[in-house]
């Protein structure tokens, strides 16, 4: 079956990022202790963690660095998960998974500080914190309750009262807030052409255009081949998410697509600024169907949402969409946003979507699942997949290796459905309370 993808060079990233560095095919054989599959923030990271413990490391990557969920994504970094509390995933992983992996995700931002300072990756990262906003009174109890299960594990969030999430946000909607005062925004395509760099720098190699079409066991090692080459290795690790296209069979049967869009406005003016995130915060309205959005380095506003029904379909209708809730959260906002970049990417939607790392053979491992929080995950998985690499003992491992598993075919609608029951759920909460519901809800 042909994967085809959105377009890549759509993206506000593909013409605000600096260079890629230089890369060309493989050909012929080169020899490797250890080969990944994709150059994504997993791949990469993992191949920084291991050239710099002197490991021999070649990424090969199908199209260019950052093709995938890595270049195109919308930039927030943000270190927690997306799909369950924390009490959920101790019940979905269990003692001893769950700890290890909270820690692992919370503490993310220090690794991707590290790495951007270490090997001075320009890529717009700003840490100003994320805001969740309350648009109805209920919503600030399930908050609190976040804002517990988060500082227990050692992050640094806490509550904003309505007059106080009004001055970080510049919008009086919201009933109150909470705020992870760690997490930061950046450059998608910028972050992962900066590590991609930064391999190099390490003494990793990095091929482009080269697809994997399979790899098989024989002479005491992995052969991973690719149409003009093969790289000879110990170990082989596919990091190819959401974009995998063969390499392994069975490997895209692990997860389902579910589409996201993203689109940037026009730089805003200063006054704008003023009333649209003045603190520069990443931030999540609040809602079930949500609408996050940040700034650039070039002030415009880049947002997000899900596609449902003509949005994301009807451009001149999702651009109304994107506007009209823009300018129901700031009804101070003056000027008309211009929605002058549009882009679509694919995430990787499991029945539980949290990271997952499936053994294929022996020496082999895989990773996917990591959906809408890949900028923290994806910069922090490196270190977990390193230490397989490296022989750290199956349970000494911070993810547990399990068998690969298909996902459910309803797994094919069940997250739009999901969304749309959230939609339901935030508008019979909002009417019960007689909160206000912004225009298209
Ligand atoms: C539109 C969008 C918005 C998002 N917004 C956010 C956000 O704001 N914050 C956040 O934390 N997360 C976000 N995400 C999720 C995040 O981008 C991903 O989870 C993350 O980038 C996944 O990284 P990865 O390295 O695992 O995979 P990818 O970056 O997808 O990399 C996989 C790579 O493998 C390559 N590949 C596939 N098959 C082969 C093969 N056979 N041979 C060689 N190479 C192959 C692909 O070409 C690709 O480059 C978003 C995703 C999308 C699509």
């Amino acid at each position: 079956m042909t994967r085809t993808f959105s377009e890549f060079k759509d993206t506000l990233w593909y013409t605000t990022a600096p260079q890629a560095p230089e890369t060309r095919a493989l050909r012929g054989e080169v020899r490797a202790d250890v080969c990944i599959v994709g150059a994504g923030y997993s791949g990469l990271t993992t191949a920084l963690e291991l050239a710099r413990q002197g490991v021999k490391v070649v990424v090969l990557e199908r199209d260019e660095i950052g093709f995938g969920g890595s270049g195109r994504n919308a930039g927030h970094c943000t270190p927690t998960f997306t799909h369950y509390s924390l009490p959920e995933l101790r019940g979905v992983l269990g003692a001893p998974w769950a700890e290890r992996l909270i820690q692992r995700q919370t503490r993310a931002n220090d690794k991707v500080s590290q790495m951007i300072g270490r090997y001075g990756i320009d890529c717009e990262w700003e840490q100003n914190g994320y805001v969740q906003g309350a648009l109805f009174p209920s919503h600030l109890k399930t908050l609190e309750r976040t804002m517990a299960s988060y500082n227990a594990v050692g992050a640094r969030t806490r509550m904003l009262d309505r007059n106080e999430v009004h001055a970080v946000t510049g919008s009086s909607r919201f009933y109150g807030g909470w705020l992870h005062e760690e997490a930061g925004g950046l450059n998608a395509l910028a972050y992962a052409r900066g590590l991609g760099r930064a391999v190099l720098s390490e003494g990793g190699q990095v091929f482009t255009h080269s697809a994997v079409t399979g790899s098989e066991h024989r002479d005491g090692a992995w052969h991973v081949r690719t149409q003009q080459g093969t790289v000879r290795a110990e170990k082989v690790i596919y990091t190819t998410g959401a974009y995998t296209v063969a390499g392994w069979p069975n490997l895209d049967q692990t997860f389902r697509i579910m589409r996201v869009f993203v689109a940037a406005t026009q730089p805003l003016s200063a006054a704008s600024q003023a009333v649209v995130l003045p603190k520069r915060t990443t931030i999540q309205d609040g809602r079930g169907d949500i609408y996050v959005y940040k700034y650039n380095r070039e002030n415009r506003i880049v947002a997000s949402m899900f596609p449902m029904g003509p949005r994301g379909r009807d451009p001149a209708y999702t651009r109304k969409v994107l506007s009209d809730r823009l300018k129901w959260l700031h009804p101070d906002l003056r000027e008309e946003p211009r929605w002058e970049f549009f882009w679509y990417g694919e995430l990787d939607m499991q029945r539980k979507t949290i990271p997952r790392l499936y053994s294929l053979a022996p020496g082999v491992v895989a990773m996917t699942g990591l959906s809408g929080r890949g900028v923290p995950t994806g910069s922090m998985i490196g270190g977990i997949l390193a230490d397989w690499a490296m022989g750290v003992p199956e349970d000494a491992l911070d993810l547990r290796l399990e068998p690969l598993s298909r996902q459910p075919l309803y797994m094919s609608f069940a997250p739009q459905a999901a969304l749309r029951g959230y939609r339901l759920r935030d508008k019979i909460r909002a009417t019960l309370q007689g909160a206000p519901l912004p225009p298209h809800a």
